[in-house]
């Protein structure tokens, strides 16, 4: 498989987007929060995403030049209008919305509206707990990919969420989609030539599969934790969506990526001193370090520990990529006219 390197992928994706039509800044973000996902292990949501968003940019959903602005504000909630330009513009603003609000009002809410893919929410709520914020983003997908509990037919989106928190050693995350993976790691497996694990995805026909393909010819991903996974990937489904006033509906075009999203914001401050919630949040993390392991675990790990771990190592030896996707990204680069991706090893 090539190995990329970090810096390399970055330069080669913003270029990318550049040839967009993107302000280079906006290029660069787009860029480095995808190449961020890659070496953070959630290969389903880095630079394998270009392929949709460039083709979302000849569709004219994304309009890559957009910046958003605030729609309406009141009190300590914003809703902000990202006029469908790239979603991690639209995110990267309500953030930094977020961050004025919560330190004015110790809780503050942003909704983001007319917003398309912002990719992985981790992004995000790490950059809230590094604010000295308690961060929760959440995000209501419009297409339908997940079976509810119980039933056999795909209802609603992946629907993902994410905490974030500060801790001594920098922002404790946890992010996932509330199906039982992310759709995105189907294309993973694809790309890899390689089987999904059992309890992934049932197919058009209600029935189990290791098929990644199923997934994306009528199939289903089953919600995680069963009847309360799917009870949490319906509040997803609901408040994102309605707080962020974009109904399904209101998406463009048939794509399924448009992310109506929430984020919340508590000021730690406010409430009491932060260095005593680090030391607790510290505690908590050396406690879990302490219990005994599980057969065939070597550490119990408190989320975000592996993506830590993940990135220290594609830091270090380069960021894999599959064959397929390597050759996708090749074929983006004569599309566009950019020179190519050059690997590292
Ligand atoms: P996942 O199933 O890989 O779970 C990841 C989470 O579980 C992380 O917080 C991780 O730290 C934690 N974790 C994993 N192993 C652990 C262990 N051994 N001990 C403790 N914690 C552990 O994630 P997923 O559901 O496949 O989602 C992947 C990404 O996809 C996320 O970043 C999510 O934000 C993103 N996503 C985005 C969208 C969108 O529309 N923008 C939709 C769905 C998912």
């Amino acid at each position: 498989m090539p190995l990329v390197s970090a810096e390399q992928l970055t330069d080669f994706s913003s270029r990318l987007y550049r040839a967009t039509g993107a302000p280079p800044d906006i290029a660069d973000y787009v860029a480095e929060t995808l190449v961020r996902a890659n070496l953070t292990g959630h290969d389903s949501h880095g630079v394998l995403r270009h392929e949709a968003y460039l083709r979302q940019v000849k569709g004219g959903v994304i309009q890559p030049a957009m910046r958003p602005r605030i729609k309406h504000r009141h009190g300590a909630i914003a809703v902000i209008d990202c006029r469908w330009g790239y979603g991690q513009i639209g995110a990267r603003y309500g953030m930094a919305q977020l961050r004025g609000l919560a330190r004015e009002h110790g809780v503050a809410a942003v909704a983001l509206a007319n917003c398309n893919h912002v990719g992985r929410l981790g992004e995000y709520a790490a950059w809230l707990a590094d604010e000295a914020l308690v961060g929760l983003v959440m995000v209501g997908c419009p297409g339908t990919q997940v079976a509810p509990w119980g039933g056999r037919e795909p209802a609603t989106g992946t629907n993902p969420m994410a905490w974030g928190v500060p801790t001594g050693r920098g922002p404790m995350v946890l992010d996932y989609a509330t199906s039982i993976v992310a759709a995105g790691k189907m294309h993973v497996y694809s790309d890899r030539g390689e089987p999904i694990p059992e309890g992934w995805v049932l197919d058009s026909e209600g029935q189990p599969t290791r098929d990644p393909d199923k997934l994306f010819e009528g199939g289903m991903l089953l919600p995680f934790g069963s009847y309360k996974g799917y009870g949490l990937n319906l509040m997803m489904a609901l408040i994102p969506v309605l707080l962020a006033g974009t109904l399904p509906s209101g998406a463009k075009g048939a794509e399924a990526h448009v992310n109506p999203t929430l984020m919340l914001a508590l000021s730690i401050e406010h409430f009491g001193e932060l260095e005593d919630f680090m030391a607790l949040a510290d505690e908590l993390r050396e406690n879990a370090h302490r219990i005994r392991p599980a057969e065939g675990q070597a550490l119990v790990l408190l989320p975000g520990e592996p993506e830590e771990r993940v990135t220290r190592q594609r830091q270090r030896e380069g960021i894999p990529l599959p064959q397929r996707t390597w050759e996708i990204l090749q074929g983006l680069a004569d599309e566009w006219g950019v020179e190519s991706l050059v690997v590292d090893r």
